[in-house]
Parts: structure tokens; sequence; C-alpha cells
């Protein structure tokens, strides 16, 4: 087939069936039909495949799309052949007749699309290939796996700055769904995109309800969160390892749930099996960690919940991201407590990383405890993140119900003052339940036998609950007023910042614990 006579809108409607353009998609896939390099973030489902898709169909030669994503290329290449697009793939799935067969389909110009994986790309032999017949464009789909930074780092992708090299006349485009300012400057760099054209969508997903609270029992807090807003819904739980996604995965099941497990301990059959339960049926629950979704098109998953917290924004963005693909309300909902905070640090410590890769997640950390934390719509600090500025946007937790907050200044103190005494008096550095147990007075065997009942803080803060305590501990933590000690174990320490408050120069404003995530519950609309 060929549309090199065609239009892009004609492409659009003939190829595709869509009556028209999404955003700013026409403006892309017009700069480069001419000739230009791009760089697009979209958020995902935002619609980038098109973007080099008709471009790919428009101009002369066959569009080369590198994609990490091996087991989603056939999916893709076959949703093409559906629609007439002549397309193919090259991955180590292939033996090498079939690979043959590509590799000849291309050279005689018979191919619209050739999907290749980066490792195969920059072979010599794939190298050579390419020089033999007419390219369209590259597309470089997931281009954020070039940031050393990220999550999903490809050193493979750094390889592919040789392209502009070897192809100064091809028109490059890169995609992504991750657009912090440092990946985006990262991506331009080591891609080579100085002179691309910079196409950057807004990241609100108006119809995703964001919304975090307090963990107490996590596994039935979130079976009470499913059963009762996201019964029969299809959704995914985010789970940081593999013996809580079990864990979970076989408590909701336990409990009428339909509820699969996904992580990178299991069988690849096991997992293509659930993968492909979770895609087909209805109502599945997916328990994963985030080895799962990358990739993955199920536009009516409903919820996206976390039973840890994520380590980064960019992170916590791209899983929600998941929910409400087809622009249907959908559910971003987070339990986090104490444990993350603590937990999270102490990993950042004792990684083997070097300074500036501990500095870097440190300050990713505190971003998502930011968020976690804050007192203003959790959209706009969402957002902001990705330099993107709005109002107070009425769909999540704080907007809905806006937390109270109380003067946790002398609590703060009282607790500070006990983290201190400890340390100047005994030497000695301690947990955040023992600390609470200080505070509140209670009599353990671990107080009598380090005869904390006799420190002059013992009993100081019976007037808060436990939970309160806990509460004050994760603020503190999250604001760098205290910090986990740096000798491991999940100790407590004093930090710069501890001595304004431990002197009274600052009045510390603390968030009220939201008890029930249902009393935040918007009213449904579907
Ligand atoms: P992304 O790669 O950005 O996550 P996709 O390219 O997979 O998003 O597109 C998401 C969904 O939106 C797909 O089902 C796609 O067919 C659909 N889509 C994209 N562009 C349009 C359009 N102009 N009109 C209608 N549907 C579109
Ligand atoms: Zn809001």
């Amino acid at each position: 087939m060929s549309f090199s006579s065609s239009s892009p809108l004609d492409v659009l409607q003939q190829v595709f069936g869509y009556d028209s353009f999404r955003g700013n998609q026409h403006e892309i896939i017009e700069h480069v039909v001419n000739g230009g390099d791009a760089l697009v973030l979209k958020p995902t489902g935002g619609g980038k495949s098109l973007c080099y898709q008709i471009p790919a169909l428009v101009r002369k030669g066959t569009g080369i799309v590198v994609s990490p994503l091996i087991a989603l290329m056939q999916d893709q290449v076959d949703a093409l052949l559906e629609l007439g697009v002549r397309a193919a793939f090259l991955n180590s799935t292939l033996d090498w007749r079939e690979a043959r067969q590509v590799e000849q389909a291309f050279r005689a110009g018979q191919l619209d699309v050739l999907y290749v994986a980066p490792e195969r790309l920059l072979t010599e032999r794939c190298l050579a290939l390419l020089e033999e017949g007419d390219i369209a464009l590259f597309a470089i789909d997931e281009a954020h796996c070039v940031s050393q930074w990220g999550h999903d780092f490809r050193p493979e992708y750094l390889g592919l700055s040789l392209l502009a090299e070897r192809w100064p006349q091809v028109p490059r485009i890169a995609l992504t769904a991750t657009a912090t300012t440092a990946t985006r400057h990262e991506i331009i760099q080591r891609l080579g995109l100085e002179q691309a054209g910079l196409f950057i969508s807004s990241f609100d997903r108006p119809n995703i309800c964001y919304r975090m609270v307090e963990k107490r029992e996590v596994k039935r807090q979130l079976l009470d969160f499913i059963q009762s807003e996201h019964r029969e819904d299809c959704g995914v739980v985010y789970a940081l390892s593999r013996s809580r996604v079990e864990d979970t995965a076989e408590f909701l099941a336990r409990n009428g749930i339909a509820a699969l497990p996904y992580h990178a301990g299991l069988s690849a059959t096991q997992r293509a099996q659930n993968q492909a339960r979770f895609l087909r049926e209805e109502g599945v629950v997916m328990v994963a960690t985030i080895a799962f979704g990358m990739g993955i098109d199920k536009p009516d998953v409903r919820f996206v919940a976390h039973i840890d917290m994520p380590k980064s924004v960019e992170g916590y963005y791209q899983e929600t991201g998941r929910a409400g693909r087809d622009g249907l309300p959908a559910t971003a909902w987070l339990a986090y407590g104490l444990q993350d905070v603590v937990q999270q640090r102490r990993m950042i410590d004792e990684s083997t990383g070097d300074e500036v890769f501990r500095r870097r997640s440190a300050a990713q950390l505190d971003a998502m405890l930011g968020l976690c934390e804050t007192v203003d719509c959790r959209r706009q600090r969402l957002l902001a993140y990705f330099d993107q500025a709005i109002g107070p946007c009425g769909n999540c937790d704080v907007c809905l119900s806006p937390p109270e907050s109380w003067d946790g200044t002398v609590a703060a103190q009282k607790l500070l003052s006990a983290v201190y005494r400890l340390w100047r008096e005994r030497g000695q550095r301690f947990g955040a339940i023992h600390l609470i147990d200080i505070l509140r007075g209670k009599s353990t065997d671990r107080i009598r036998q380090n005869q904390h009942d006799a420190l002059s803080v013992f009993g100081v803060g019976k007037d808060l609950s436990e939970q309160a305590w806990r509460g004050v501990l994760r603020q503190l933590l999250a604001r760098n007023i205290l910090a986990v000690d740096q000798e491991g174990y999940g100790t407590l320490a004093l930090t710069d910042e501890s001595r304004a408050v431990l002197k009274g120069d600052a009045t510390l404003m603390l968030r009220k614990e939201t008890l029930d995530a249902r009393k935040t519950r918007p009213a449904r609309q579907r």
C-alpha cells in the first residue's frame, strides 16, 4: 500500500479509522513528515504511536521504530497488519529464517513500519541492513530509557546517538511519557536532539482522582477500598516486593476478589498467563511489582493502588497513569506510613550507588513524601513537579475534604528532646516504636531494661495517641527535621533543621491524620 500522496488526515481516517487528531498530534506529524526531528512528551494514553506511524506511512521508505518492549512488538505489529499497514519486527523471539524474511522485505521496500529492539539495531548486521533500504524516519519510543537516573535505564539506548551520525538526513522522533525537566534535558543531550522541535502536552489526567491515606492494616484498607468503591472493576495494585505481591494477591483472592500476582520471580509462562487474563477478562485485579505495566494498553483500568510508597513522583505518575485511559472516572489510591519513610531512607543509605546517586534518590524520595504530606491540592503538587501550573483541581482528596492542620510545635519539641536526651545522656539511638513508648510512658520490658522510665521525657506525650505520634514522627521525617540514622537499623537522629524547632524559632503546622478514606470519596459518576 502506498500513502505517499496522502495527507496525514487522510491516513488517520482511512487507515486508522479516526475522525480527527487529538491534541497536538497533527502538528507533530506535519513536523516529522517535513523532515524535522522531534521530542514528544505526552502522558500515557496520549496517542504517541500515531505521531510516528502516520509519518512512517506518508514519507517514502520504512519507519524504523526502536522500542525496548519486545513482549509487545507482536501485538503492535498484529494491530497494524489488521489495518492493512505493512509492519514487521526484528527481535530475539524470531528464528533466523523469520528474521531473514523480514530483512528481505525491508530491502525490497515492502515494509511501512519495522520495530527493532535497541540491542539488535546496534549490531553491525542490522546497521548494514538499514544501509540497504530506504528509511522514512527513526522513532525512539520510551526515550526516557536513555536516562541513567530513571527507573527504566537501558544502556543500549546510549548507543542510539549514532543514528544521527549515520543517517543525518533521516528525521528522528523521540517519545516518552516521562517529563521532568531533568529527564528531558538528558534525552535531548544523549540523543543529540538539540535542534529538534519540542512538543510538550499537558500531563494532567483530570479523570483520575488522587487519594492518599495513612497506612494502618493495609491489606484490610485495600480490600475495603476495592469492595466499597471498585467491586468487579479491573485494577492494578503495586507493591515493592515479591513476597508482598504474593501475600496481598492471596489475601484478596481469599476475600472474593479476582486477584492475580505478577512479579519477576514468577515463570515467564505464569507471567504471560496472568497478563493475558488481566487483558482479556473483566474485573481482574493485578497485584504486581513495578515490573508490570510498561506499555500495557488496557483502557478500562478503574483504579491503581499503591500499598507501598513509590520511590519517586515520576514513578508514581507513570504507574497511576495506567488508570482510566478511556477518560472515564478512575482512582489512584495510595497508603503510606511511617515504616515506608524509614525503610526507603534506609535503603538509600545502604545502597551501593555513589554519592550523586544517593543524593538524587533522596531528593526524589523527598518530593514523593512532599506529595503525600501536602495540605494543598495533590494534582497541583503533582503537575508542579512536571513544571505545569494549575489551580486546585476539585478531584483529589485534599480538594474534596481539606485536611485539618494543627500546631505540632510542642509535640515535635517533646519528640526531638527525647531523641536528644537519649543520645546525649545515654549515647543511645532508638527506632520509632520505642521512642513513642517512651513519650507515652509505656512500661515495656525494653523500657525497664534500659531504665528509660527514669528519663525526664518519659510519659510527657500521654496527651497524644500512638497513632498521632506516628503521624508526628512521619511528618518530621518527611521534612528532614528528623533523620534515619546513617548507621542503619532504622534508628532516629537529629538534623540541622531539628535545632530551629527545639529552640522554638519555628512554628510547625502538621497535617491531621486522615482516618477514614471513605470520608473523602467523591460521588460516583458512572
Ligand atoms: P501512548 O503510546 O501515548 O500511551 P497510544 O498511542 O497507545 O498512547 O494511544 C492510546 C489510545 O488512544 C489508543 O487506543 C489509540 O488508538 C487512541 N488514539 C490515539 N490517537 C487517537 C485519535 N486521534 N483519535 C482517536 N483515538 C486515538
Ligand atoms: Zn485537588
